[in-house]
């Protein structure tokens, strides 16, 4: 597995087409494209790394997970009211659905879906106490107390907020939002802006790939039930209008951020975590998912054989 990865991480760091560094938030085109890293996280506790596993990034999208997995914890099947289940086939900030589907977001992965997913854990409570219930979560999950957020890429996707308020707008237009609009979005922005390493995302991961238990920790996250149907989410809605690509390349749920960074589940197997910050024409990690095909093709890791 070492050699694997560092053969990945050499061939990724030559290559010369990198895609593209999100720039919509301005906090974000300041991200060296060169950067590349790696980490897999066995269920018995090891940990493999190449490139720049240690380095935390805006985690962006991927944080979603966690909302999601949180907000399944609250509100149970209610959630389902909130947003639905169903791949978009439309770019992650599209507002075009919302408008035939009466404001309701398809699945919880899309920006209107995890907005949405934010009022749902919000339950009258103020952000900055949602925020610490949702870092805390994650630095659990992670088994990693020094995950923190990186309030100047909040502060920066705040100041060029007008897509993302667009949809909540017209959410709260719909009735859809219990919450206070700019509540929602200051709570949605910071999660997004989670700052994590390869390595923490990895961890964190590994209470999907053993049925909601992080067998490292030997601490259950959730009902084996549950971490099936997040997977099952990740691998239909993970990549926004990339999943079915991403799907017939990798073959893993995965779950991709703007920041570069993918989460990657082998169930049984192993987390995976890359990052390399230049984007496909998606928003999804261009050579995050080719090193995920790379590493998927070379362990026969699939969920869809054996
Ligand atoms: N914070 C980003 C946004 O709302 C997340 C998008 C993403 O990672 N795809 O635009």
């Amino acid at each position: 597995m070492q050699k694997l990865l560092t053969d990945i991480a050499s061939t990724m760091q030559q290559e010369n087409e990198r895609g593209k560094v999100a720039d919509y938030i301005p906090q974000l085109a300041h991200v060296d494209p060169q950067r590349f890293g790696i980490a897999v996280a066995l269920p018995d506790g090891q940990l493999f790394t190449a490139g720049d596993a240690s380095e935390p990034f805006s985690i962006q999208s991927i944080s979603k997970v966690f909302s999601l997995t949180l907000a399944l914890g609250k509100r149970g099947d209610g959630l389902w009211s909130y947003v639905g289940r169903e791949p978009s086939g439309d770019p992650f900030n599209s507002i075009v659905q919302l408008e035939h589907e009466s404001g309701k977001p398809r699945n919880p992965f899309i920006n209107a879906g995890a907005i949405a997913v934010v009022d749902a854990i919000m339950m009258r409570h103020e952000p900055k106490e949602v925020l610490a219930e949702l870092l805390s979560f994650v630095r659990f999950v992670a088994n990693d107390e020094s995950i923190c957020f990186d309030h100047e890429v909040a502060a920066s996707e705040l100041a060029h907020k007008h897509r993302n308020a667009s949809l909540a707008h017209f959410m709260k237009a719909f009735g859809r939002l219990e919450h206070d609009v700019d509540k929602v979005l200051g709570t949605y922005f910071h999660q997004c802006a989670l700052a994590m390493s390869c390595t923490q995302l990895a961890h964190a991961g590994l209470f999907l790939v053993s049925d909601g238990v992080n067998k490292a920790t030997g601490t259950r996250v959730v009902s084996a039930q549950r971490a099936r149907r997040i997977n099952s989410l990740m691998m239909m809605c993970g990549h926004y209008d990339g999943s079915g690509e991403f799907a017939y390349r990798v073959g893993l749920p995965g779950k991709s951020g703007v920041g570069g960074g993918i989460l990657a589940v082998a169930p049984g197997r192993a987390s995976i975590a890359v990052w390399s910050p230049g984007l496909d024409g998606t928003g999804n990690s261009l050579l995050g998912t080719r090193a995920l095909e790379m590493l998927a093709q070379e362990t026969g890791w699939s969920v869809f054989g054996h």
